[in-house]
């Protein structure tokens, strides 16, 4: 059984996103997740609150992927979006490359059994213990600035190693339409293009090896004229940079950005066209990357539709008319349903009652953690069945950036379990 994916017209309801469309309930009306019955799944985890992320789903994701992309891209994971040790493990045979962004996720990885040749390490800061983990794994290292690749040096004269970089280029283009910009203009990641010829001379003048570039845009993006733009754009800059050094790019990670359809309104963007497109740029290379490969990196897109948060009604609360539900979970462990985590104006995340997935709303509820700041919302006046203490409440579009993106020490909570289905 399907829940209606039409909104209720409850008085003073607030909208909230599309639940997704493969989320069924069993004949009970409780909400089946992998299969299997939300209060099931708390039983097996011992107790909310429960991240559950169902492999299935990501299944599907990277399906799409490949069904759409032309064949010589290759797929990469960006970790940070869900680093769960099981995870990761699962995600490892599926996709062609992780992308990591600190030594914590270098040490994890490797634990999980990724092949350092397939890793790259991003991020501004790098510490020099963390750089040299990265030259003994003998991961790429994406280098954000000339002085960085100087400490590299240093540090593999002293150790012997050789060092594998890539030059992350800050775009001179910014993905349009993005819910979050990491590229063009004065940014803190990745080298300026009128900066890169310098790098590429002193990478050519050393015993480093040059994996490639790697342009990353923006993230979160539904629309597929704007990444098709981007993409191009992109291409041509990784060109330009070949032409002038007379360097070709092993690699051209053209970065991702994807998003997921979270709110009222958004449509899952369109890989078909976007796939389409970069078939039609890679038929028509520059001579300059005729030998390069070509990687997407995607975190949210592969994994943000697969996560569900599971939290229990621990009180219902009536104050000056308006009935409030308050969860032993919240914003500690998924900081982005509260709206605090990049979103300039709250909206509603999907969420439901999982015992009564498919029951008709009857009353308008706000749904609020448990933590002691107004910030901590996980449903604004919401239209909900009559939800009582005890009832588990479903935070859908969990999968990316909830656990471990939020300030789980905030007021000394448990964390929240987490269970991968596969
Ligand atoms: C965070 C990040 C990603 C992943 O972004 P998503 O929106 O989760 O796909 C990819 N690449 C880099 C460099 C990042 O910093």
């Amino acid at each position: 059984m399907t829940k209606q994916s039409q909104q209720p017209g409850l008085t003073g309801a607030k909208p909230m996103g599309p639940v997704p469309h493969w989320f069924k309930a069993d004949e009970d009306g409780s909400l089946l997740i992998g299969g299997k019955r939300a209060s099931a799944l708390v039983d097996e985890a011992g107790d909310t609150p429960l991240f559950v992320y169902d492999s299935a789903i990501v299944a599907d994701k990277i399906a799409e992927f490949r069904q759409h992309m032309p064949a010589e891209v290759a797929l990469h994971y960006a970790v940070k979006a869900n680093p769960l040790l099981s995870l990761v493990r699962w995600m490892i045979p599926q996709v062609d490359g992780l992308d990591i962004a600190s030594g914590g996720e270098l040490e994890m990885v490797i634990a999980a059994g990724a092949d350092p040749a397939q890793v790259s390490f991003a991020g501004p800061g790098k510490r020099d213990d963390e750089l040299a983990a990265a030259l003994s794994a003998g991961v790429t290292i994406n280098l954000e600035s000339h002085r960085e690749f100087t400490r590299i040096l240093t540090l593999a004269e002293k150790s012997g190693q050789t060092p594998h970089v890539a030059i992350r280029v800050n775009p001179d283009f910014e993905l349009k339409a993005s819910g979050m910009r990491m590229g063009g203009g004065a940014k803190p990641f990745g080298v300026d293009v009128d900066q890169v010829p310098a790098l590429l001379d002193a990478i050519k003048n050393s015993t480093a090896v040059f994996k490639g570039f790697h342009i990353f845009s923006g993230s979160q993006n539904l629309d597929a004229e704007a990444l098709i733009e981007a993409q191009g754009k992109t291409i041509e800059l990784a060109a330009r940079l070949a032409d002038v050094s007379g360097m070709e790019p092993p690699l051209v990670n053209l970065g991702g950005g994807l998003g997921i359809p979270y709110f009222p309104g958004d449509e899952a963007v369109d890989s078909a066209r976007i796939g389409e497109a970069l078939a039609q740029r890679l038929a028509a290379l520059p001579s300059s990357l005729q030998s390069s490969r070509f990687a997407i990196e995607l975190g949210r897109w592969l994994v943000g539709e697969s996560g569900v948060y599971l939290t229990r009604i621990v009180d219902r609360k009536i104050s000056a008319g308006h009935t409030f539900l308050v969860c032993d979970g919240g914003m500690h462990h998924q900081l982005a349903v509260s709206g605090n985590f990049g979103q300039v104006v709250r909206r509603n995340y999907p969420v439901a009652n999982a015992q009564r997935f498919l029951a008709t709303p009857t009353e308008v509820a706000t749904i609020v953690g448990c933590l002691c700041t107004p910030l901590d919302r996980l449903g604004d006046q919401v239209a909900l069945p009559e939800s009582d203490e005890g009832d588990l409440i479903a935070v859908f579009l969990a999968g990316a950036y909830g656990a471990s993106a939020s300030p789980s020490a905030f007021l000394g909570h448990s964390p929240a379990k987490e269970l991968l289905l596969v």
